[in-house]
């Protein structure tokens, strides 16, 4: 017989898995749940943690949590990641677009000013 904390655990597990099974906000694929991240994009300014580290927080600051991220696939997750390091560097503020291909003409944009 499975504890209660042993049910909850498994319960916030399917929670999870299951808000994860929607498509990417980037590119609109569906992968498992696996293949998906959590990337923060509001709230940067507030406490957070990784949604990975649930077990130590409540379940509505895991929703809480939740609601500053965009779920997003693997690729588009090192994409937004490696993008957001190119901006950081340049000290440039370049709205991030909901398209990853607008995303990649940005970044080819700005290699080419970087060579100039
Ligand atoms: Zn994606």
């Amino acid at each position: 017989m499975p504890s209660t904390t042993q049910r909850r655990r498994k319960n916030r597990k399917e929670m999870l898995e299951h808000l994860k099974s929607g498509p990417c906000t980037c590119c609109g694929r569906t992968f498992p749940p696996m293949e998906m991240c959590w990337d923060q994009v509001r709230g940067l300014d507030l406490p957070s943690f990784r949604i990975s580290m649930h077990a130590n927080h409540s379940w509505g600051a895991v929703l809480a949590q939740i609601e500053r991220c965009d779920l997003v696939c693997r690729e588009c997750f090192t994409y937004r990641r490696r993008f957001r390091t190119i901006l950081q560097s340049r000290e440039t503020i370049v709205p991030m677009t909901d398209s990853i291909h607008e995303q990649k003409a940005l970044e080819q944009e700005l290699k080419r000013h970087g060579n100039n």
